[in-house]
Formats: C-alpha cells, structure tokens, sequence
C-alpha cells in the first residue's frame, strides 16, 4: 500500500510540467540597494513563491510562462518601518486628538481600515510593515495572520501588539475612564514593577507580537535603564526586537544606555545621541513628517530634516518610516482632485529625504535593506536565491532619481504578481478559507 502510494506521488511529479509552479520574470535592470549598482537585461526565475535563479544571461526553463517588465527597474520591495495601518484619526469630529478616535471606532472597524490599508500600501511597493502599536485589541496580529493564511493581500507584518507603557500609556484618561480599565485600555498595556513588564511582553508575544513596542518616555515615570534591558532579555526569548518609542532627550540616552534596538521619533535625538547610536548599531526609525498642503508646519519640517540630515551624516542605521496615521479631506492630488490613497501618502515621505540633501542610493537603502533588519526578517528581503519573491518594477532608475518609486509599475510578493502595467491584480490573493494553514500566525 504504501509503495503504490509512493509510486502514485511520483507518477504525479512526472506528469506536472516542470514549470507548473516556475514563473520569469525579464526587466530592463536589476537595482541591488545593498551596493547601490545595477545589472542591465535581469532574469529572476521563481519557483513555488521563492527565487531560484537571479542575474544577468540566465536562461530561461523551457515552457515557463514569462512576465516581461521590458525596460523597467526591478527593486526589492520596500518597507515602512514605523506606521499604524489600523488607526486613522481626524480633524472631524475628534480635532485630531486620537484619544477620541479608541472610543469611536471599534477594533472590527480598525481592523477593516488596517486590511485596507495594507492593500493600499502594497500597491505602492511596500511589501513589509512594521505595526507598532495603536491597534486595539492586536487588529495588527489579526491582519498579519489573515494575510499569511491566504485570505487577502497585504504586506508582510511585524505586528507588535498594544505598546508596552508605565501606568497611562500615552494616555491621560480620568479617573472614570481608568478605573473602568476596558474602555480604553486595549490600547496600552500598563506595566510597571519587573513582574508586570515580564508578563506584558510575555502576553504580547504570546498573542503574536513579531517585535516589542515599549513607550520609553511618554510619561515622567517611564522606564528605567534597567527595565528596558529586562525588556530586552524577555523579547529575546520570543525572537523579537525591542522598538522604544522616544519623545524626551533623557529617554532617548536611557534608551539607549539600555541598548534597545530601534528608536522611535526622531525629534528628540540631538546629535550626541546620533554619534552614540551609530556606534551601537542602534536603528532609527525617525517619522519624518513632511510639510504638505494637508499635514505638519514649516517649522517642524525644517527641524525634521536638520534632525534627520544630521542622523544620515553621523551614519546612523536609517529606516523610511512615517507614523502616517491620519485623515482630512485636503489629501487630494492638487491637478486632478482625486483622493491620494495611504501608499501615496506613505510614498510622499521622501520629501523629507529630498530635503535632508540624502543621496538617492542611501534613501532606497533605508527603504529595503536596513528596513529588512530592523524587522528582524530571515528569509526575505533582498532579492537573492532561496528568498520570497517580494520584487517591485519602477520606469527610470530609482538609484539616480528616487522618486521613480512614486510610480510603482508591478508589484509582486510571495510570486504572485499583485499589479500589472500600473494597475492592481488582487484577484489571484483571494481565497475561500486559510488555504496557506489555519495556524499559521
Ligand atoms: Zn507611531
């Protein structure tokens, strides 16, 4: 019996075509951030959603159905390293005060802005996110596991669940609103003593957190030197780096004497701190808010991009991150009045960049490359051998003008090709049910 079972598997791999499951892709030039050099007439060959060949005069296999991007610029996909896709707070009717926007909008209603917003922000390119917090009750877990099951698209996430805080969070409810502890408080867990803080990590990482988010500072009693290294050792046993968000200079030197591995904002970092985490190797995820028709001030930018110019030169490991949480009715596009979705919005960072005076290279880098390690990723990212097949294809080249990202042509992640000729293919992403595993989290 069992013979003749195996004999019937084989029968089966030699009758499947060979390239039942291989897909080529052909492109003008292969971008690889890593060096900041190309390669012109690309071939990548997938195989069952990985890359199995990559390079210049690569032969094609026989019969393999072949996707030619022509003389575009294939790029690895890109990553946000710092956002919220399940939080959108407005100037109507909360005035942007976010605390309003937990009591009204529900974690099922955040949930379906975050499964959109991944949609968006993949058709921009962004095929890796980095969630961190503000997210109700693990709405980010919740997507990353529909999205790796195989019931949408969306980008790879790594969720962190609610953020980790001392009493309050970032929050300062009243008392009413503490005491009733759970109307407010999916969205922070409090943490104090080491007991407490052992068990929020714990917590996190047992509902699926893929990396730790301490609030470090957000209120004068945060944490200390020593909790944060008790953090570190807690998250380590679960495979996760420890992401501090960061608003007061003393936080930042607590963070990082802790050595903590991502800092968070970058608006309270002064250039000593810049010199001290290049040298540890720590990551920056700065939010860098541009000045647009429908965000920030004059003069926030310009500290931004003094700040973030200042990071770059000090040779700080630099993630493109962007904190891009939020909604009003003046984010149109100025020509055509048409609504700018979250990937554009997300895109428009650059700006910020541009302004730094950062070379174009040095920008993409910090878009894949140091974006993949600050999300902790093994085996995918930059496009090599045995790696998922998250590639994006752009006109021009992104090395000499970065905004050619703004114009994403062709999206594919995992192998399955998501947007074509410019325009969004999803339909090869939907399924009945979790075809990739119902465990999969
Ligand atoms: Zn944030």
């Amino acid at each position: 019996m069992r013979k003749r079972l195996a004999l019937a598997a084989l029968a089966a791999t030699l009758t499947t075509p060979l390239f039942a499951q291989t897909t080529v892709v052909k492109a003008g030039r292969l971008i690889d951030p890593e060096t900041g050099t190309s390669t012109p007439n690309a071939v990548v060959v997938i195989e069952q959603g990985r890359i199995r060949a990559i390079g210049a005069g690569l032969g094609i296999p026989t019969g393999a159905p072949v996707i030619d991007l022509g003389d575009l610029s294939v790029v690895p996909g890109l990553v946000d390293a710092h956002t919220h896709m399940g939080l959108t707070y407005k100037e109507v009717p909360e005035n942007n005060y976010y605390y309003f926007t937990y009591v009204q909008d529900s974690t099922p209603l955040r949930a379906i802005q975050a499964a959109s917003n991944g949609m968006q922000l993949l058709n921009s390119g962004f095929t890796v996110v980095r969630d961190v917090g503000n997210n109700a009750l693990y709405v980010d877990v919740a997507l990353r596991m529909a999205i790796e099951q195989g019931w949408l698209p969306g980008p790879t996430l790594i969720p962190s669940g609610p953020m980790i805080g001392s009493t309050g969070g970032q929050f300062w409810p009243t008392p009413e609103m503490y005491r009733q502890h759970d109307i407010m408080y999916p969205e922070y867990v409090d943490a104090d003593s080491p007991e407490e803080i052992v068990r929020a990590v714990r917590q996190n990482m047992l509902f699926g957190a893929k990396t730790i988010k301490l609030c470090v500072d957000c209120k004068p009693w945060g944490y200390s030197v020593e909790d944060m290294k008790l953090v570190l050792r807690e998250a380590a046993k679960g495979g996760c780096l420890v992401d501090g968000h960061v608003q007061t200079p003393d936080g930042a030197q607590r963070a990082i004497d802790a050595g903590i591995h991502i800092i968070s904002h970058g608006h309270a970092l002064s250039p000593e701190h810049h010199r001290q985490m290049a040298e540890k190797g720590i990551f920056l995820a700065g939010t860098d808010t541009p000045f647009t028709p429908y965000h920030g001030t004059k003069e926030a930018f310009e500290d931004t991009v003094a700040r973030l110019k200042d990071a770059w030169e000090k040779k700080v490991s630099l993630t493109f991150s962007t904190d891009m949480d939020y909604w009003n009715d003046r984010m149109k596009d100025p020509k055509t009045g048409r609504w700018l979705n979250r990937g554009e919005l997300t895109i428009d960072f650059l700006l910020t960049w541009k302004a730094a005076g950062i070379p174009a290279p040095d920008i993409l880098k910090a878009m894949t490359i140091t974006g993949y390690k600050a999300s902790g990723l093994t085996d995918r990212g930059p496009l090599k051998v045995g790696n998922a097949a998250d590639l994006i294809a752009v006109a021009g080249n992104p090395l000499a003008d970065i905004d050619a990202l703004r114009d994403v042509r062709f999206v594919m992640k995992d192998g399955l090709v998501y947007k074509r000729d410019g325009v969004m293919t999803p339909a090869d992403f939907f399924h009945p049910g979790p075809v990739k595993g119902w465990r999969k989290r």
